[in-house]
């Protein structure tokens, strides 16, 4: 980690800016590549997420993670993830608004740091706070999105692929689109088995 991004990572450690400051064990602020090209945005830390201090560790981290494989990608090499939140709210729900207002000048500035070439919107609640509140993933998925003019690919949250499998053969066609514009953005000669 560069200096810049160690001191943000350091205030955001002591963070207690919101409520969830109470309940949490960790602040999850991230892991991965910064120079990946790749960052990927999800929801909130869950309960895996918040014993263990690091991002996408649960059934859904380790779907997330066969998917990036497929695509030829890994957290040490390509990617970063980070979430809205940074901590886990009580049993898992989703963020209140003002709980992600609060928070979202940490992941802001942490996407200004790594300068990705590619966002990924991770399901609903990132592609609200990133996009706007009148997105929906069921419409966007799939799409390229211009966001500050950085491209952003929503596609469904894991936790979603876990609970209908049936959306697997969509995300599998969005990931791919990932992986063509990873090659025309950031390494023309990127592997994949399966692309
Ligand atoms: S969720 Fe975000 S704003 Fe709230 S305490 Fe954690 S790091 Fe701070």
């Amino acid at each position: 980690m560069n200096s810049e991004t160690e001191s943000l990572k350091e205030e955001v450690l002591r963070c207690t800016k919101c409520e969830l400051a109470k309940t949490r064990n960790h602040v999850i602020f991230g892991e991965g590549n910064l120079n990946g090209g790749i960052f990927i945005i999800g929801e909130a830390p869950g309960r895996d997420e918040d014993l263990q201090g690091r991002p996408f560790v649960g059934l859904s981290g380790q779907l997330l993670d066969k998917i990036l494989a497929a695509c030829g990608f890994t957290r040490s090499e390509h990617v970063f993830i980070s979430n809205i939140v940074k901590c886990r709210p009580p049993g898992n729900r989703v963020p209140t608004p003002h709980e992600a207002a609060v928070c979202m000048p940490w992941l802001l500035k942490q996407i200004e740091l790594i300068n990705p070439k590619i966002l990924i919107l991770l399901g609903a609640t990132a592609l609200k706070y990133m996009a706007g509140p009148e997105y929906r993933i069921t419409r966007e998925r799939g799409n390229w999105l211009n966001l500050n003019s950085r491209l952003a690919m929503p596609v469904y949250h894991p936790a979603a692929l876990l609970r209908d499998p049936s959306l697997k053969r969509d995300t599998w066609e969005d990931f791919k689109k990932i992986v063509y514009k990873y090659r025309e953005l950031v390494n023309p000669n990127h592997y994949s088995a399966h692309v």
